[in-house]
């Protein structure tokens, strides 16, 4: 069985990766490295089922031999990367989406997108559950990747309904762990670079927005079941523990045990003021539920990020 994983070098699609093989995959990785970087999969490279291609899945896709499953993970994903990358973001979205589903269609195979809360806009509904509709501001700054993947759900769905392909869409909420990074510019990885280099922290508006933090590990233990499941709608994975934004910060800053204060800077626009996946139904159809507590996590996290930053000193 071979996967081919689209953004198989950025933050999650590289745990993918990894997993796939773990699960007996050949797995062959695309990435135009915009925001992924060779790095995460440099472990990977000399393993005998894994094939690494630079490529720019918004251009034809060209695969040779058999492919069982496509997986689209290729996207900016972090608020200040889409803000710089708008086209390239509506691009991976829009032809991005559609050239992978062409793939899977040729090659029979099947078809998973990584979709995003997102989706779900600033909502005026929480926790949010799959039948909500959002509230999104398609013309406002996020509105390049709300929408591009708002547009990505719909022409899976018609994929699905016109041509029969078998198709997956997982609505990801805010995850967390190794290989998101330094400068990503989410909230996690800002605050601790910020809090282990000993600079203010910087959080945006009054903090009392709200997130829901999911460990990288869960996701992808949820993201697997999908898979193997026979649910063609939207499914939400994500922790429903939600948490403010300063209450976050102020986690993270004891974690580090770092001496520095929280400064506050405006608030970007159309920033959600809470978000929280309702995963009554991934409970029910795929009998998953996060395991990992954000205490946990944010230690496994936090050695990786001390690690690296030990690392990028010593290279100086
Ligand atoms: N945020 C913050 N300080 C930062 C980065 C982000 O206060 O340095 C806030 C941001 O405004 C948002 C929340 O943290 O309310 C989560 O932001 P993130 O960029 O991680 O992703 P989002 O959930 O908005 O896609």
């Amino acid at each position: 069985m071979r996967a081919v994983i689209t953004g198989g070098a950025g933050f999650l699609g590289s745990h993918l990766c990894e997993l796939m093989l773990e699960k007996g995959w050949d797995v062959l990785c695309l990435d135009n490295l915009v925001t992924g970087n060779e790095s995460n999969v440099s472990h990977l490279i000399s393993h005998p089922r894994f094939r690494f291609a630079h490529q720019d899945v918004s251009r034809y896709i060209e695969v040779q031999g058999p492919v069982e499953a496509v997986l689209h993970f290729a996207s900016p994903a972090s608020p200040p990367d889409y803000l710089k990358f708008p086209i390239q973001t509506l691009k991976v979205g829009a032809l991005g989406t559609h050239n992978t589903l062409g793939l899977a269609l040729a090659k029979k195979a099947k078809f998973f997108l990584a979709s995003t809360s997102e989706c779900y806009g600033d909502p005026q509904v929480s926790p949010q559950p799959e039948t909500y509709w959002g509230h999104v501001n398609p013309v406002g700054p996020r509105g390049v990747y709300d929408e591009a993947k708002r547009y990505a759900e719909a022409m899976t769905m018609a994929y699905h309904r016109y041509h029969g392909l078998d198709t997956r869409i997982v609505r990801i909420f805010n995850t967390y762990g190794p290989r998101m990074r330094l400068n990503d510019g989410r909230a996690l990885p800002n605050f601790l670079y910020q809090a282990l280099s000993g600079e203010p922290i910087t959080v945006y508006g009054d903090g009392k927005q709200t997130r829901s933090f999911c460990y990288v590990s869960d996701l992808l233990a949820g993201i697997y079941k999908l898979l193997e499941s026979n649910e063609h709608e939207p499914t939400n994975i994500g922790n429903p523990q939600e948490i403010t934004i300063l209450e976050f910060a102020e986690r993270v800053r004891a974690l580090v045990g770092a001496n520095v204060p929280i400064n506050f800077h405006p608030l970007p626009q159309d920033d959600p003021k809470q978000r929280c996946p309702d995963i009554s139904k991934a409970r029910r159809i795929l009998g998953w539920e996060p395991k990992i507590p954000l205490e946990q996590g944010l230690r496994l996290t936090y050695e990786y990020f001390r690690q690296r930053l030990a690392q990028a000193g010593q290279s100086k």
